[in-house]
């Protein structure tokens, strides 16, 4: 299971404590800072795939962290969501252009600052191409949706598609179940490693009329490869 980990970047303890209560429960995993020095502490450590950022930090304000943020190629993609005691327009025009992704207004409901979450990092989710790519008798249409193999109209899912996309434009790559998870799912919630070969089988059934579901070969103890060979 790839588990999303969500800093929480908050000096008021019971505050702090709540959010980790809520992420934690969420099926998220957080990760907390009371200030900028413990916030880069454990940015350090390891980036996480979201920050929550509360405005009114002692010394440096969540402001001028959001734009710090911003500026370190390390955490430059990571989305932000501020947080506030200021529900003025004015204030969330200044979080946004700080670089905040979403800000959310003190005092909140666990499921709304949930659904921000989770809409953020579903809109984070990683992109894959649009171009058309060819390999090992598949032909693969991002646009249109179509996968040819040999030739002939198969019909797969839409995360058959993905995970067909995701490896006939890696080829020859070893990828570990959790490394697929990320890649074509998206660091999300709640998605089980065995997941992967659900729809690893579906594709394999889909291909196998053509004799092409060889092409995704299963690497025993470290995952799954797309080979022409
Ligand atoms: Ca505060």
């Amino acid at each position: 299971m790839t588990i999303a980990n969500i800093l929480l970047v908050e000096d008021e303890p019971a505050i702090q404590e709540l959010l980790a209560f809520n992420v934690a429960q969420a099926g998220f995993n957080a990760l907390r800072a009371a200030d900028a020095d413990s916030m880069w502490k454990q940015i350090q450590t390891k980036v996480p795939d979201l920050i929550l950022l509360d405005w009114m930090l002692p010394e440096t304000s969540g402001i001028v962290l959001a734009k710090q943020l911003r500026a370190d190629s390390r955490t430059r993609d990571v989305p932000i969501i501020m947080l506030t005691a200021r529900g003025e327009e004015r204030d969330k025009i200044l979080g946004l252009e700080a670089g905040a992704d979403d800000y959310i207004t003190k005092p909140f409901s666990p499921r709304e600052l949930m659904a921000r979450i989770r809409a953020v990092l579903r809109r984070h989710a990683p992109v894959l191409s649009e171009d058309v790519v060819a390999l090992g008798g598949i032909e693969l249409s991002p646009v249109t949706h179509r996968v040819l193999a040999k030739g002939h109209n198969i019909d797969i899912g839409p995360t058959e598609f993905r995970l067909l996309q995701f490896f006939m434009t890696h080829p020859e790559r070893v990828y570990a179940r959790a490394q697929v998870l990320d890649q074509v799912w998206g660091t999300q919630v709640f998605v089980e490693e065995r997941t992967v070969d659900v729809h690893i089988r579906r594709l394999r059934a889909a291909l196998e009329p053509f004799g092409l579901d060889s092409l995704i070969q299963t690497v025993r103890g470290s995952g799954y490869r797309f080979s022409t060979h």
